[in-house]
């Protein structure tokens, strides 16, 4: 298997469309060609984990967190990310990222978060909105299976493993062509009445401009009437989760079951020790700006990291609990991004390795 062929497949589970405008996921470093030997899994693309991938005889690194990111203005072994980038050039290695995709998956970081504190009833926090269009075609009857053809034949009126999807009802068009008119039926000046049917069907965002065309190219009439409805409706994809403990316990309690769970030598809460917790919400990372939203969803406590005093004062002062689990605990996603590989890929073209990185890459030490 080589870098494209993983790509692919990546692509129809965790799309990098999916990921947020400003994130940089895909390929950031290496060549679609090369031959797959194995893969690392990383929370961070730090030099320890290259050259834990160069000792366990990978060539990829699939990281959530992406190497590149903010501007480089040289690559140089003086510069610490230039070093690393240099490594990683020599010795040939590809780096993926798969960041805010895998976060608004929902077998994604949150729900490997939520598994791990034992979350039942889980539900994605956030879930994206899609928008979409309705159109409806009106179309005489002669001329109605023939045009459902073509536009399916397109890809359109398709809904998840279904194709073909219309619905159709008859009626009665009316219509008078005058002066300049070339009308496909009936005469200039009479008023001519048709038996029609009116098609509706459903297509994607992007599929607009297809549609049109279709509609404009395989409608009988000279001037065909359509309309394209824009709405929107609930992805089944987004960031966060929120779930129930199996049993309610108190804060305190809680905040010393996370730590446990996730094995983080600190969390830090505010809020009220006494409250009692049952329904809890999740953003792995840095989530804060969400807690007021999961709270009204039903949340008892808000779980993220990097929250910052004035954030957690605010909370505090508005009775809200919050518990800040480092944004290193994201490094759950090292074992749980190996088990979506495998379940993803086949089992007769996967024949490397594919490995959950030991190295511990948080950045603070804990006294
Ligand atoms: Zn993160």
């Amino acid at each position: 298997m080589n870098i494209g062929n993983l790509l692919n497949i990546i692509n129809t589970h965790v799309p990098f469309s999916s990921a947020e405008s400003w994130d940089n996921v895909g390929l950031l470093l290496g060549d679609e060609n090369a031959t797959i030997s194995g893969i690392m899994t990383a929370l961070d693309c730090t030099e320890e984990v290259v050259d834990e991938t160069l000792e366990n005889q990978c060539n990829t690194i699939i990281c959530h967190h992406p190497l590149i990111f903010k501007g480089i203005k040289q690559i140089t072994q003086e510069d610490g990310y230039g070093a690393i980038l240099r490594k990683i050039i020599k010795h040939d290695l590809n780096i993926i990222a798969l960041h805010t995709n895998l976060d608004v998956y929902p077998k994604g970081v949150n729900a490997m978060l939520a598994d791990k504190l034992e979350l039942i009833n889980q539900h994605i926090l956030n879930p994206e909105s899609l928008s979409y269009y309705k159109v409806q075609v009106f179309i005489p009857k002669d001329h109605l299976i023939e045009f459902k053809n073509k536009l399916s034949a397109a890809g359109l009126a398709e809904e998840g493993d279904y194709q073909y999807c219309f619905f159709e009802s008859p009626g009665n068009g009316q219509f008078k062509p005058i002066d300049g008119a070339n009308p496909h039926i009936g005469e200039l000046d009479q008023i001519s009445s048709v038996e029609e049917y009116k098609l509706e069907f459903m297509i994607d965002y992007n599929q607009k401009q297809l549609a049109q065309q279709l509609v404009i190219q395989h409608h009988p009439y000279e001037t065909p009437v359509f309309d394209f409805i824009e709405l929107q409706r609930e992805a089944d994809y987004g960031l966060g989760m929120i779930g129930n403990l199996e049993k309610p316990m108190n804060a305190k309690a809680f905040a010393k079951h996370v730590k446990d769970k996730l094995k983080m030598p600190s969390v830090r809460f505010t809020g009220t020790l006494d409250d009692s917790i049952k329904t809890v919400a999740i953003i792995g990372g840095s989530g804060i700006g969400f807690e007021y939203d999961a709270i009204n969803k039903g949340a008892d406590i808000f779980i993220t990291g990097d929250i910052k005093h004035h954030d957690a004062l605010d909370a505090k002062i508005s009775g809200v609990n919050l518990l800040d689990i480092n944004h290193y605990s994201e490094y759950v996603m090292k074992e749980g991004l190996c088990g979506l590989l495998l379940d993803w890929l086949d089992d007769e073209t996967t024949d490397f390795n594919i490995i959950a990185s030991q190295v511990n890459t948080d950045p603070f030490v804990y006294l």
